[in-house]
């Protein structure tokens, strides 16, 4: 067993888990109180008449094929947003056991960590040295009870890739004390791997990728824990009996196959052009001070006037994030990077709030 598993919460361990009806499908179903046929109309696989099957076979397979890892390390589930919250749910005993983060990142570790009355400690990243992580940082800050240190890489919202090595340091280092959990929510628009190659390596690793960005399926909500294969299997015992709908299931198989994953590397080769088409172009406009470097499919600016651009947006019918309220970036917008027409339009849209504030 992997002795990581020490650190989640006994009565988890001990949990008898809810025996959903067993999954025979070569059998006829009189053991799960549904009705016996489908809604008129009802195209679907398998039928919606029928509760999914946990955790199916055939998507685990295409995840594991599609992220690189052995079936048995892979937990599908409603987006990366459940992932974040199984771990916290399974590792943190309220009001005892905290999680580490990094801000300004990914609003979910906090929230879902505040749910689950676990505390929340914060090692900013550093700003002045491009948003990087602070390593000795996290380290010096590190408490027994810290259970789950989230890294999100390329960061949300700041949009830099953290480096690799420092992760490794923080496996490597707190290997029996915490779980590393590296968000790669948008790892398909760095030019850098995944850090998926150490999970053997790291047993104390834990990588959460999504289908709701690269994809282009968030609807679907449907994302892929990858971990050592008691990690997972302790986290199947936590999650909803049949969490992935019927839908989801037929829609990842449809949408991620040979042929849409050309359509995505193309896709995706467009944002990258029109990232840096798109930062380009703000650096050049007065009311932004700042572009920040992106790895991701958004860009972080910092502006002289962040109400002049927010509203310039709006009145280009563009809305744009304000993540002002987090550490460090008191005058900084989120732009995710949209078509060609769009990107047009907001260039355009703030340029012409500068000539109108003259
Ligand atoms: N991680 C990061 C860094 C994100 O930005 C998001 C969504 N914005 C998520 C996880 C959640 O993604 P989902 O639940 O759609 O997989």
């Amino acid at each position: 067993m992997n002795s990581i598993l020490n650190l989640a919460r006994p009565d988890i361990l001990s949990l008898q888990p809810y025996q959903h009806a067993a999954w025979e499908p070569t059998l006829e179903r009189m053991h799960a109180n549904e009705m016996p046929w489908r809604a008129a109309g009802d195209a679907s696989t398998a039928g919606l008449n029928r509760y999914p099957e946990p955790q199916p076979e055939e998507l685990i397979n295409h995840l594991a094929q599609l992220y690189g890892v052995a079936p048995k390390n892979v937990l599908a589930g409603r987006g990366s947003d459940e992932g974040i919250d199984l771990l916290v749910r399974a590792f943190c005993r309220a009001g005892q056991d905290s999680v580490l983060i990094c801000p300004p990142t990914f609003g979910m570790y906090k929230v879902s960590a505040r749910i689950q009355g676990a505390g929340v400690i914060e090692v900013p990243l550093v700003k002045e040295r491009g948003f990087e992580l602070d390593v000795q940082g996290v380290l010096a800050a590190w408490r027994e009870g810290v259970k789950l240190i989230f890294i999100c890489t390329p960061n949300n919202p700041t949009g830099n890739l953290v480096d690799r090595a420092s992760i490794e340091v923080l496996c490597a280092h707190l290997s029996d004390k915490s779980l590393i959990v590296v968000d790669e929510a948008y790892i398909e628009f760095a030019n850098a791997p995944s850090l998926v190659s150490e999970l053997e390596r790291f047993p104390n690793l834990v990588i959460l990728r999504t289908l709701s960005k690269a994809y282009a399926l968030a609807g679907t909500r449907c994302g892929a824990l990858l971990a050592h294969e008691d990690i997972v299997s302790l986290l199947a015992r936590v999650i909803t009996p049949y969490a992935l709908p019927t839908q989801t299931i037929d829609a990842v198989l449809e949408f991620t196959n040979a042929e849409h994953c050309v359509e995505s590397k193309e896709r995706i080769a467009l944002i990258l052009s029109e990232r840096l088409r798109l930062s380009e172009q703000l650096a050049e406009l007065p009311l932004i001070r700042q572009v920040w470097p992106s790895d991701s499919n958004f860009i972080l600016v910092d502006c002289f006037n962040p109400d002049a651009v927010l509203r310039a947006a709006l009145s280009a019918g563009l809305i744009i994030r304000d993540p002002r309220s987090q550490p460090g970036l008191g005058s900084s917008l989120r732009i995710s990077i949209g078509t060609p027409d769009q990107n047009d339009r907001l260039v355009r849209g703030i340029e012409s709030a500068t000539w109108s504030a003259a």
